[in-house]
């Protein structure tokens, strides 16, 4: 077995870089920091036990730069690197390239990533595995009259989605035969732009679901484990804005068979590390995977919340090759409830629109049950240049009323001035019923909060 690491480089910005940062420090691991020109002034860079500077602020010159990181990581002889979510996190050549220079990559095996990152093929993959996806084509359209002979068969309306898909992007909602041709068009380019790979496939579009993910945890010695679920149906333009777990929806019958599931399917493909299984949820409380991503998520401070377990130091133990070392018998379940509120330097009355700048003055909430994840701070400024991510407030309560109480409460204390952010949206949805009554589907924006759509 390999020993822990001694130093690890983290090939990522803004809050998770910090998030690494503070797991290598709690096992005793230096953590050396790769930054980009625009970010010298962040907190992980001066948390860092050395911040190498990798590039200038364009991530195509930095972030994204595999010779720069695997340079970086050599010439200072980091043993592993971690890289965050976004960027080369869920790039399997990236991967393949760390294991060439003899550097671990915190994360799955290249071709699992490569396996489970064509959506399309992941979903057969799943399928195989016993796990019920969302019915749709076999595989990737070849025309968008195959698309229109599909879409008769299962009934519009029908989304057309990108293979390599992600954050959104590439996706179509068509929503009668006539707009197909169109639609599918669209989708490719789109996708072609993007992700710079045109590949689109078909899924029956369902009304009214949530977005329920599993999480899952592997190691390098066959064990497999779920950590429950988080419900991310409160969505703007399919980009999560809240998430909290458990789901309001899920009794503990049908968390079990969700996680099973979903452990089942990261058995069938040898699935290693940290990773989420994507479901919908529907409202016969069927469950359709739509896709895995094979790395941290934004949202996993709220599993960590409700399982006491430290997502990213179990990325490292596991990349280090140790075993899991809970739980792997028995079934675990939830303890209390938590919620995420992403505060992005967005203006939520202006659709959204990014709002970067200067933080002028920095009050953060604190008190029972409350976490903020950030690597802000005042007299900071927001560059343009990345996500527009700028914390993540996370909330506990023994029960889903107190989690609620104590996110208003956060909320309320929570100061950031000189940019817009999302914090009046999130205490605006704390205030709707629905919200309150956990009655939160992918549309509970439109639904109740449309204003916020204009
Ligand atoms: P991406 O990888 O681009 O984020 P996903 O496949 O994860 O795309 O889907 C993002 C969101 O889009 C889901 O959480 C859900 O709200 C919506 N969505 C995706 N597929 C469907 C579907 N078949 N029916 C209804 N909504 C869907």
């Amino acid at each position: 077995m390999r020993r822990m690491f001694k130093r690890i480089l983290v090939a990522n910005r803004g809050e998770i870089a910090l998030r690494v940062v503070r797991a290598c420090h709690d096992l005793g691991v230096e953590a050396y920091v790769a930054y980009s020109e625009a970010d010298k002034d962040t907190r992980a860079v001066q948390l860092a036990d050395k911040a190498v500077l990798i590039g200038p602020a364009p991530s195509a010159k930095s972030y994204l730069s595999m010779p720069a990181l695997i340079g970086a990581a050599q010439a200072f002889e980091c043993e592993a690197i971690h890289p965050g979510y976004g960027f080369l996190s869920e790039n399997a050549d990236f991967a393949r390239a760390c294991a060439e220079n003899d550097i671990v990559f915190i994360g799955p095996d290249p071709d699992l990533i490569d396996k489970m990152g064509e959506k399309s093929n992941a979903k057969q993959t799943m399928k195989k595995a016993g796990v019920p996806t969302v019915p749709g084509s076999d595989g990737p359209l070849e025309s968008a009259e195959q698309a229109r002979e599909l879409a008769a068969e299962f009934g519009y309306p029908v989304l057309i989605k990108a293979s390599a898909g992600g954050g959104g992007k590439g996706m179509r909602l068509v929503e009668k035969e006539a707009d197909m041709e169109h639609q599918y068009q669209a989708a490719k380019s789109e996708a072609k732009i993007a992700f710079g790979n045109d590949e689109v496939y078909l899924e029956k579009y369902l009304i009214h679901p949530r977005h329920i993910e599993i999480q899952v945890l592997a190691d390098k010695h066959g064990n497999a484990i779920h950590l429950c679920e988080r419900d991310c149906s409160v969505q703007r333009r399919h980009q999560k804005l809240i998430e909290e777990a458990p789901s309001p929806a899920l009794d503990e019958a049908l968390r079990q068979e969700m996680g099973a599931a979903a452990v089942r399917a990261v058995k069938e493909v040898g699935y290693t590390n940290a990773g989420t299984i994507e479901f919908l949820l529907d409202a016969e409380k069927h469950f359709y995977f739509m896709e895995m991503n094979t790395r941290i998520q934004v949202e996993h401070p709220v599993t960590e919340f409700i399982t006491l377990e430290d997502l990213v130091l179990e990325q490292i133990r596991i990349a280090a090759g140790e075993p899991l070392d809970f739980g792997l018998d028995k079934e675990i379940s939830p303890i209390g409830h938590a919620f995420e509120f992403r505060i992005n330097a967005e203006d939520p009355d202006h659709s959204f629109r990014p709002n970067p700048g200067k933080i002028t003055k920095l009050i953060l909430p604190g008190g029972p049950g409350v976490r903020v994840d950030t690597h802000i701070y005042e007299g900071y400024k927001v560059p343009p240049t990345y996500d527009s991510l700028i914390a993540k407030l996370i909330v506990w309560g023994k029960d889903r009323e107190q989690a609620l109480a104590r996110s208003k409460r956060a909320l309320s204390e929570f100061v950031i001035e000189g940019i817009k952010t999302t914090i009046p949206f999130h205490l605006a949805a704390l205030e709707e019923k629905a919200f309150k009554n956990g009655m939160v589907y992918t549309d509970f924006i439109e639904t109740y909060m449309s204003e916020y759509l204009a």
